[in-house]
């Protein structure tokens, strides 16, 4: 099977935080989407990895994905050395992706840039014949990296404006890990109201910066083309 889109996210709920809206907008178009999850999440204070991966099938069928798998990677530990960058060069060519979401580049979890950088070394070698899995080669046509948890300056940005609601419902899918008054777990950074509500106001604030209602800024790893100069809205 032969994906258009694969996202890798060092977490369950990476994707549907950072780019949740631009990979429903794409599935709503026919494109095939999937995501791959590095870890279970199961460092996280609240909820444990079974309810993470309940969570992340909820949140996979209103994103309406081609394939969700969870890689097991060790939460906080996994490392990007060869035995890891062998299990994504083997997804990479398994499922050809031409575009690729990764994390950012850096971020406050250690986790996501981490993660990043494994990515990209991964679709490089991915490309390179003398590495040997038993499968084609394939290298993606581009990788650009989601924006998260830190205010990042966008390269461009995704319009979302008819997808934000969906996108928000997708997060909801983790009750265990977001704003819900109704949970006695400890509170986190992330399970505050502010949190919950910055999902908003940056969609917001960038949209403002680009003339609509609600947008998803990405940072990319390649130089980046345009067709024709009017290669927008
Ligand atoms: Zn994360």
């Amino acid at each position: 099977m032969k994906l258009d889109i694969l996202v890798f996210a060092a977490h369950p709920d990476d994707a549907e935080l950072a780019c949740g809206g631009t990979i429903i907008k794409h599935t709503s178009n026919g494109f095939k989407v999937g995501v791959i999850d590095l870890t279970k999440g199961e460092l996280g204070t609240r909820g444990s990895d079974k309810i993470r991966l309940k969570e992340a099938e909820a949140a996979s069928e209103i994103m309406n994905l081609t394939l969700r798998e969870n890689l097991g990677f060790d939460d906080g530990f996994f490392l990007n050395d060869d035995l890891h960058k062998k299990v994504l060069i083997e997804k990479i060519r398994k499922y050809r992706p031409d575009i690729i979401l990764t994390n950012a580049p850096s971020d406050r979890h250690p986790d996501h840039g981490r993660a990043a950088q494994l990515t990209i070394d991964s679709c490089f070698l991915s490309g390179l014949e003398k590495i040997d899995t038993n499968q084609k080669l394939w290298r993606p046509k581009a990788i650009y990296h989601y924006i998260q948890f830190n205010n990042l300056n966008p390269d461009f940005v995704v319009d979302i404006t008819t997808h934000f609601e969906q996108k928000i419902d997708a997060v909801k899918s983790y009750k265990s890990q977001f704003f819900n008054p109704k949970s006695k777990e400890n509170n986190t950074i992330i399970s505050s109201k502010d949190f919950f509500d910055s999902i908003e106001y940056r969609a917001k604030d960038l949209g403002r910066q680009t003339a609509c209602d609600f947008a998803e800024g990405f940072i990319s790893h390649q130089l980046p083309k345009l067709d024709f100069l009017n290669n927008f809205k």
